[in-house]
């Protein structure tokens, strides 16, 4: 789509997309301004009623060969991560292959959005899925592939078209998937990338009243903003926000599994999942910092290309500025790794121990390279920990005794747990969050029943 001029010809504000790991300037986009998003939906509105009308297994056929497009691009979409957003090129690589089991999983599911048939008398009443019609995707910049394709996969599967908003400083891989989804034969304007600023056309995507529903990820801050004005509209919403997980760890846990510097470090802490609050039994607390803090000085900081680097840059400078205001001179610090010399928006790898749990490093996202220690005494004291927060996204749970574990799996007042395990997201199984981490489910089963509305229909029989 061309968004380079607004229809009177005036240049609308322009958004820059830098490399994090040099500073260098890889593209300036200019936002899509109000009049241009509403030609978008108009335009998606005319093929999104093609689309439904497809049969179920053309649409998948067709989400199938997007997947297919996308698997053989995988190393192309991997390396431009790398390049707009620092990933390491093992992760980009995971994210790009990612988004192709998201379209496969979403196509599987199209022959099976079946409605139901309830018993009546005089006769006959099912229910029917119809897609809710144009959705809007906006998406975060800290993972930007899955995030979107979280939204447009089963969104596409369940019959709707799709306009993406990416964050400004990611919209790259958006503009390159969209190009796919037409390679692969999807028709034109099913799936439109609308690059620009939150501000600009965050909200007229939300504000439009052609657009059914809005898949947000973002801030938690931004994401009552968007809910506010969607309640205005009536309109359908879904929010998957910050987080401020807990890592919490019992005296006869496996220690190293529990110690793993990547449960807060990766993607550069700048994930909602990060288990950035390490609650440690007492009795432990020395023997799990003896493995925990050599591995975070240790980490391999550097060049996001190498295959050999774990740890890539903030995404900017102000991400940087963010980060660096929460590890105030009051706060103990445990251990800090090492950035590069030279350009690029570093962050040493750190963990703090803070004296009170009231301080922000403890009770705000940090978004960034930073974990707090925190020790607690026994089963209650942990819980209570856990959950002292206004978030509830995550968390990881490591006990051998199997009672406590599944206990706090309970009462840790979070949608996504781990016990024995810091894995979190898999397409396949629900997510979403708790509190102010979101409102609303993505992924799993019902993935594509989010994006339809329910209509039930009684035939009457007996005339
Ligand atoms: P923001 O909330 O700033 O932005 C998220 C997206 O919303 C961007 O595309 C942004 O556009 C857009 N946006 C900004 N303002 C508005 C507005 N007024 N109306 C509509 N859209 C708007 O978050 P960040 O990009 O800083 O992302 C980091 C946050 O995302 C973290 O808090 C993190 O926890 C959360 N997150 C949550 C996840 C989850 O699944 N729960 C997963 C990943 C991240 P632009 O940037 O272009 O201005």
């Amino acid at each position: 789509m061309d968004t380079t001029t607004t229809l009177t010809g005036a240049a609308p504000p322009a958004c820059t997309v830098r490399n994090p790991a040099t500073g260098e300037v890889l593209a300036t986009l200019p936002d899509t301004t109000p009049v241009r998003l509403d030609a978008a939906v108009r335009r998606a509105v005319a093929a999104q009623r093609g689309w439904a009308a497809l049969a179920p297994g053309e649409r998948a056929r067709l989400l199938r060969r997007f997947a297919d497009q996308v698997d053989v691009h995988v190393p192309e979409l991997a390396s431009l991560e790398v390049t707009e957003a620092g990933h390491t090129i093992g992760n980009a690589t995971w994210e790009a292959g990612n988004v192709r089991d998201l379209l496969e999983y979403a196509a599987g599911g199209v022959e099976r959005l079946t409605g139901r048939q309830i018993p009546v008398a005089g006769g006959l009443d099912v229910t029917f899925r119809e897609p809710v019609g144009v959705v809007g995707v906006i998406a975060p910049w800290n993972l930007p592939m899955p995030i979107a394709a979280w939204g447009f996969a089963p969104a596409l599967a369940a019959g709707n078209a799709v306009l993406l908003k990416p964050a400004e400083a990611t919209p790259l891989t958006a503009l390159r998937l969209a190009e796919l989804a037409l390679a692969a034969g999807l028709p034109e304007c099913l799936f439109q990338v609308v690059p620009g600023s939150g501000p600009v056309t965050g909200r007229a995507l939300v504000d439009h009243p052609d657009v059914r529903k809005i898949v947000f990820t973002g801030s938690t801050l931004v994401g009552k903003e968007v809910a506010a004005r969607c309640a205005a509209r009536a309109k359908r919403v879904t929010l998957e926000l910050g987080g401020k997980s807990p890592n919490i760890v019992f005296a006869d846990a496996d220690l190293a599994g529990a110690a793993d510097p990547m449960s807060f470090l990766d993607n550069s802490g700048q994930d909602c999942c990060a288990r950035s609050r390490i609650l440690v039994q007492r009795e432990v607390l020395e023997d799990f910092l003896a493995l925990l803090l050599p591995a975070v000085e240790t980490v391999r900081t550097g060049d996001p290309a190498d295959p050999r680097t774990t740890l890539g840059p903030l995404i900017s400078a102000a991400q940087v500025r963010r980060v660096a205001s929460y590890v105030t001179p009051d706060l103990p610090v445990l251990a800090r790794g090492t950035v590069p010399d030279g350009p690029g928006f570093w962050f040493p790898p750190t963990v703090l121990a803070p004296a009170r749990p009231d301080v922000p490093a403890v009770t705000e996202e940090i978004f960034g390279p930073v974990a707090v220690v925190l020790p607690f005494e026994d089963e209650a004291d942990a819980l209570r920990l856990a959950n002292a927060t206004r978030y509830g996204l995550s968390g990881s749970i490591w006990t051998r005794d199997l009672g406590r574990a599944l206990r706090l799996a309970r009462g840790v007042a979070a949608g996504n747990l781990s016990v024995n395990s810091h894995s979190s997201v898999r397409y396949w199984t629900p997510f979403g969050g708790f509190g102010e981490s979101g409102v609303g489910r993505e992924l799993g089963p019902e993935a594509l029943a989010h994006f339809t509305e329910t209509k039930n229909v009684f035939i009457r029989t007996d005339a």
